[in-house]
């Protein structure tokens, strides 16, 4: 198959910033193609350009040099088209608009009707209850919860996702992740996700992408065997944690080339 055509694809990235104090190299000459429907991480300490990757795929940014499609087309084409759903870890909710009004928003601003879906997503993300409740009445990890259902209202072809579940607490986090994993498989959205957690790549990817910093480079594409759907025992077990080992010491070798 065309990879040009297939799930994202990514060829010869770079990404400059450039500011009065000078250049910043923030991706250089990255490649990457995931196959359509794949889940994939980008896993990568503070500073490699995942969030950078993740901004151009969603057309918030533009790359300074190379090629970038998603499922065939232009960032700015498949947005347009609505569909791309983005959940970041900062979610900018509309402070005077409950939560199911929030989460209808972009079936507004495309003027689709589509009501429907909107309980099923309250329930998805265990905020049934507080429908009519404003972001201020929330927790952190609730608001983020409205952030991934908005993410999720259009049925978008490809979720983009960076640190969804970074400020919630462990369990919440672990149940999140298994339900990301339901939507997923029902819908085969094709899924990038950042991350910096190690066992959170292992446990929902079919590939973790790791990075290294300053200029953003792929290090390796490390494919995670483990058999869908994934369980809470799997992460005891003896695959799961060699994987969890390989990865820790490819981001750690990553570290230590940027001191050297
Ligand atoms: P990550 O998501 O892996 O933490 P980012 O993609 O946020 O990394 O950032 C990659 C690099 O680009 C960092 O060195 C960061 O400081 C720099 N950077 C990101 N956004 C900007 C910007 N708008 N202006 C200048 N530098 C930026």
């Amino acid at each position: 198959m065309d990879a040009t055509n297939d799930g994202i694809y990514i060829s010869n990235v770079s990404k400059e910033f450039i500011s009065k104090s000078g250049t910043v190299r923030a991706l250089d000459a990255i490649d990457l193609s995931t196959p359509r429907g794949s889940f994939v991480s980008l896993l990568g300490p503070s500073g490699c350009g995942k969030s950078t990757i993740l901004r151009i795929l969603a057309d918030l940014d533009s790359a300074s040099g190379g090629e970038v499609l998603v499922h065939g087309e232009s960032p700015s084409q498949i947005r347009r088209e609505h569909q791309l759903g983005i959940a970041f870890q900062d979610s900018a909710l509309l402070p005077w608009r409950s939560v199911i009004d929030n989460i209808r928003l972009p079936l507004e601003a495309a003027g689709a009707p589509g009501d429907s879906m909107i309980h099923e997503l309250v329930e998805l993300v265990g905020l049934k209850g507080f429908e009519n409740a404003k972001p201020s009445q929330l927790s952190g990890g609730m608001r983020q919860r409205v952030a991934i259902a908005r993410s999720l209202v259009h049925r978008p072809e490809v979720l983009l996702l960076d640190e969804p579940f970074g400020a919630l607490d462990e369990m919440m986090r672990q149940r999140l992740n298994l339900e990301l994993l339901r939507v997923w498989a029902e819908r085969q959205t094709t899924t990038l996700l950042v991350t910096h957690s190690v066992a959170e790549a292992v446990f929902l990817s079919d590939t973790v992408i790791v990075m290294s910093p300053r200029p953003g480079r792929i290090v390796r594409e490390v494919p995670i065997p483990l058999p869908r759907p994934r369980t809470l025992d799997m992460l005891s077990s003896p695959e799961f944690l060699e994987l969890t080992a390989t990865l820790t010491r490819l981001l750690f070798g990553s570290l230590d080339e940027e001191a050297a």
